[in-house]
C-alpha cells in the first residue's frame, strides 16, 4: 500500500530531528512520578489515544481515530501526532472497546509499535481489530492478542491494571484501573460508558470496591443530557410495538455497533413472521465478529434475503449517518438495487444524528419522506428507538459517587462538555476538577503538574498519504469558495495571454467584468516591467488578488505562467 511506504519514508526523513525531540521529552520525565498524555479525546471528540508513563514504562488506552470536519475538506481520518507515538514506545496497549475514535489508528502507526507488544482488550474487540488488520493487509501475528474475558487484572511492569466490563452502545466495552503500588496511586479511566444496558459482566459493586481513587478521568460525552439514559429494553419494546403494528415494509438504519438491537431486532422479525434483511457491509462485518467472539449463538445474517417487494418484511440497512455511497443513502436515490423506497413504507431511524452530518442526514430523510415513507425516531414525542451509549448527568454523578475521587479529569468530549463538570459537581465541592489538554505533558501527583508542551500536530490521512500540512486544507477551502483565476503571461512584451477564471463567479459576471479585469491587469503588468524577478510573482500575485476583489468580489487563488 502507498501510504505505509510513503510514512516510512517520512519517518526516515524526519528521524534525526525525532530522536532529538524524544530525548528532550524523555529527559523532562521523573522515574518516580505518574505522567499522562494524551494525543487526542480531550478538548473535541474522536482521536482518543491516552499515555501513561512511569518509570520507564509505557502503557496505551486505545489509539483511536478523528474524523474530518467541514474545514478540512477531502480528510478521511486523522490519528495521534507521530511526535507522541514515537516517545512512548508502548509496553502494553489496552483496548478499552472497538468504537473507531478508539482503535482506529492502529493499522496507521503498528510499525512504530515493537513487533509482539502485548494488546489486551475483549474478544469482540479484537475481532473488530483483526479485521480491520486483515483489510490493511497486516500480519495478524505481529501483536501479541491477550483476550480479556472478565473483570479482572493484570500486570504491566509496574502498572497493575484492572478492567471493568461496562454497558456502552458495542459489546465487551470496559474501564480501566490504574495502580502504581510503589507511589500509592490509584486511578480510573471510565472510557465510553452508561449504566443502562445489558452487559453480561457489568458490576456496580465491584467498581465501588475499586474506589476511593486519587484521579477519576471520566466520560463527558453524555453530560449535556439532564437525568438517566433510557434503557436499551426500553427501546427494544418500542421497537417490537411498531414491527407488530407496522402493515408494510420497515426499513431501520442503526450503527453497525449496535449489536444487541440488530440481534433483538431479528427475534422480533421472527416472532410477528416478518421475513430479514440486511444490507451494508459494515454490519455484516460487525455481526460476524460478534459470532466469532461469542456474543452471538445465531448467524441470523446468513439466510436468504426477503423479496424486495414482500410487504412483512424487515430491512437493516447501514449508514445511519448517510456517508457518501452508503447503503442508507443510495437507498433514498433509489439506487440500493433491487430494493426501491415506496409510499406506505416504514423507516426507523434507530441512531443520533451527529452534530456534522446533520445536513446529509436529513436530506437522505427529506428525500424518503417526500417518497412517501414515514419516519419514526428524530421527534421528540416519537417512541424512543435509540438510547445513547454515554452516562447522562445522573448516571455521571452516580458512577462518580462510586468511585469517590479526589480528582477528575474530563475526557472524551470538547471544552464545553468538560466544563459542565463544574455545575454537576456544584454540591461535591471536595473534587478538585482539572482540565487538562492534548500534546502535553502532565505529571499526575497531589496536583496534576504541566510538564511540558509537545509542538505536535494529529496526523492527516487521505486515500493514499499520511501528512501533517495544515495548510492544504486552507487552500483548499479558498478554492472551494473563489476558484482559481488562471494568467498566462507574455514576457516579452508583458502583456496578458489569456485570463481563465474557473469556480469563481457566474459566466454572466464574468462577462461583464472581463474587459475591466484585463485593462486593469495589463496595465499593472506594464508598471511592474521593471520589478525584480525574484520578487515578482509574489508582488503580482498579491496586486491581482486585489484587482479581483475590487472588480469580481472574489479572491481566487492566483496562479501565473510565464511563457
Ligand atoms: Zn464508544
Ligand atoms: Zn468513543
Amino acid at each position: 500500500m502507498n501510504w505505509k511506504k510513503q510514512y516510512e519514508e517520512k519517518k526516515a526523513l524526519d528521524q534525526l530531528e525525532e530522536n532529538n525531540l524524544t530525548r528532550i521529552i524523555r529527559s523532562t520525565l521523573s522515574n518516580d512520578k505518574l505522567h499522562v498524555c494524551f494525543g487526542g479525546g480531550v478538548g473535541a471528540f474522536g482521536r482518543n489515544f491516552t499515555i501513561f508513563y512511569y518509570n520507564g514504562s509505557t502503557i496505551w488506552i486505545d489509539a483511536g481515530c478523528g474524523f474530518p470536519s467541514y474545514n478540512l475538506p477531502g480528510l478521511l481520518r486523522t490519528i495521534p501526532p507521530k511526535e507522541l507515538i514515537e516517545a512512548f514506545p508502548p509496553d502494553a496497549i489496552i483496548f478499552t472497546h472497538a468504537h473507531e475514535d478508539h482503535i482506529g489508528a492502529l493499522p496507521y502507526i503498528y510499525r512504530f509499535i515493537d513487533e509482539d507488544t502485548p494488546v489486551y482488550a475483549s474478544d469482540f474487540t479484537i475481532a473488530i481489530i483483526k479485521k480491520r488488520l486483515r483489510d490493511c493487509k497486516i500480519d495478524l501475528n505481529y501483536f501479541q492478542f491477550i483476550p480479556v474475558t472478565k473483570n479482572s487484572y493484570f500486570k504491566v511492569r509496574d502498572f497493575t491494571i484492572n478492567n471493568f466490563f461496562v454497558p456502552h452502545s458495542i459489546p465487551q466495552s470496559f474501564s480501566v484501573g490504574v495502580r502504581i503500588e510503589e507511589i500509592n496511586m490509584k486511578i480510573f479511566f471510565s472510557s465510553d460508558f452508561k449504566l443502562q444496558g445489558n452487559e453480561k459482566n457489568f458490576n456496580e459493586k465491584e467498581i465501588q470496591n475499586y474506589g476511593p481513587v486519587k484521579y477519576l478521568f471520566c466520560d463527558s460525552t453524555g453530560i449535556l443530557n439532564s437525568g438517566k439514559s433510557t434503557n436499551e429494553n426500553k427501546v427494544i419494546e418500542n421497537l417490537e410495538q411498531i414491527v407488530q403494528n407496522w402493515p408494510g415494509r420497515i426499513f431501520m438504519t442503526t450503527f453497525a455497533s449496535q449489536i444487541e438491537r440488530l440481534s433483538e431486532i431479528s427475534k422480533i422479525a421472527k416472532k410477528y413472521n416478518r421475513h430479514l434483511g440486511i444490507r451494508g457491509q459494515s454490519i455484516i462485518t460487525h455481526l460476524e465478529s460478534a459470532f466469532e467472539a461469542r456474543v452471538l449463538t445465531e448467524s441470523f445474517w446468513n439466510t436468504r434475503r426477503p423479496d424486495p417487494e414482500q410487504k412483512n418484511a424487515v430491512w437493516i440497512i447501514s449508514g445511519c449517518q448517510a456517508d457518501e455511497g452508503s447503503s442508507f443513502q443510495r437507498f433514498s436515490d433509489g439506487k440500493l438495487y433491487p430494493l426501491k423506497p415506496e409510499k406506505g413504507d416504514l423507516l426507523i431511524y434507530s441512531a443520533s444524528v451527529i452534530p456534522s452530518n446533520t445536513d446529509t442526514v436529513f436530506n437522505v430523510l427529506n428525500k424518503l419522506s417526500r417518497i412517501g415513507v414515514k419516519i419514526i425516531g428524530l421527534a421528540d414525542y416519537d417512541p424512543k428507538v435509540h438510547t445513547s451509549g454515554h452516562a447522562r448527568v445522573e448516571d455521571l454523578k452516580q458512577y462518580i459517587s462510586w468511585l469517590c475521587p479526589e480528582k477528575l479529569i474530563p475526557v472524551h468530549g470538547d471544552h464545553m462538555h468538560f466544563m459542565k463538570f463544574y455545575e454537576i459537581l456544584e454540591n461535591n465541592k471536595e473534587i478538585d476538577i482539572n482540565i487538562l489538554e492534548d500534546n502535553c505533558i502532565y505529571s499526575l501527583e497531589n496536583n496534576v503538574n504541566e510538564i511540558m508542551r509537545i509542538p505536535a500536530i494529529p496526523q492527516m490521512i487521505e486515500e493514499k498519504e499520511i501528512h501533517t500540512e495544515y495548510s492544504l486544507y486552507s487552500y483548499r477551502l479558498n478554492l472551494s469558495v473563489s476558484g482559481i483565476c488562471n494568467l498566462i503571461i507574455r514576457e516579452d512584451i508583458k502583456k496578458l495571454e489569456q485570463l481563465q477564471y474557473i469556480g469563481t463567479c457566474s459566466q454572466e459576471w464574468l462577462k461583464k467584468c472581463m474587459p475591466e479585469l484585463s485593462k486593469q491587469i495589463n496595465s499593472l503588468l506594464l508598471k511592474m516591467a521593471n520589478t525584480n524577478e525574484n520578487s515578482r510573482n509574489r508582488k503580482l500575485k498579491q496586486k491581482i488578488s486585489k484587482i479581483n476583489l475590487s472588480v469580481l468580489g472574489k479572491n481566487p487563488y492566483v496562479n501565473v505562467v510565464w511563457i
